[in-house]
């Protein structure tokens, strides 16, 4: 059964939000390690049963292991991952890609490939090493204000060289750095609109049993507000494996039933 819907997806004022943008939440969090204390981190021991890959039967690897009672994650997120306090990303570093709901802080159940799957067949892939177990290290989320929010997302849809000076300067100076092309720009993030190259179309719950599976409304009306949307984006430069081979990995979200899907994006 797909799990019941929080009420609070379909608030007025998320109506807009739902509707209209690719955005699981409206306020993006750039995520990154971090030398201090945090409860979010990256890698470490898979603590789910049922983290295996369902195509290639390897075990997946726990990438990101994020804290979801923490403020900045918004409620009707917490609402839909509920009963599970954390939310874990995974990958199968054969596939590179994934498709799974977790169901509990111990449990998580991986769907077999469909036809909007895109993975790397046998002997494709470029990470046969990987290690299955990734270190565990703190990452931090912090808030990405709006000006620097607004500016990337414009960079994203119409290229960095398009955008006129003061938006440059002001883009360079809140990331601290000189942006040259327009693979400087994106970063690790969760929520907002992540800065992925090249974007793709739109995508679909991998959940067979979930009513968005087959894009119609539970009452039979066609809904874009439906499709999945963009959840997080963890970058290449932020994570040592993904830099060898300069991939992204975007972690899509149903917003019925909560089940994510993970693709690669190589640049
Ligand atoms: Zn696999
Ligand atoms: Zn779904």
């Amino acid at each position: 059964m797909p799990r019941k819907i929080p009420k609070s997806l379909f608030d007025a004022k998320l109506l807009p939000l739902w509707r209209d943008s690719k955005r699981f939440t409206a306020h993006p969090l750039r995520v990154a390690p971090t030398g201090g204390k945090s409860k979010h981190f990256s890698g470490g021991p898979a603590p789910h049963a049922g983290s295996k890959c369902p195509e290639c039967k390897q075990k997946l690897t726990l990438l990101w292991d994020l804290d979801l009672t923490d403020p900045l994650i918004p409620d009707y997120a917490r609402e839909g991952f509920s009963p599970c306090t954390r939310l874990p990303l995974y990958i199968c570093w054969q596939c590179v890609t994934a498709s799974y709901a977790v169901t509990s802080d111990a449990r998580l159940k991986c769907f077999p490939f469909d036809h909007h799957s895109d993975y790397l067949e046998e002997g494709e892939t470029p990470f046969p090493d990987a290690p299955l177990e990734m270190p565990r290290r703190p990452i931090a989320l912090q808030r990405i204000p709006s000006t620097l929010d607004a500016l990337a997302s414009l960079a994203n849809v119409i290229g960095l060289n398009e955008l006129d000076k003061p938006a440059r300067v002001a883009l360079d100076q809140s990331l601290s750095t000189k942006l040259s092309t327009d693979w400087d720009l994106p970063f690790s993030q969760f929520g907002g609109q992540p800065l992925v190259s090249p974007r793709r179309g739109d995508m679909v719950c991998p959940n067979p049993k979930c009513p968005a599976n087959e894009l119609t409304h539970p009452y039979g009306e066609m809904q874009r507000p439906y499709l999945m949307k963009e959840m997080a984006l963890i970058q290449w430069r932020d994570e040592p494996i993904l830099a060898e081979h300069c991939f992204q990995l975007l972690y899509f979200i149903c917003g019925i039933c909560f089940s994510m899907r993970a693709e690669y994006r190589c640049s």
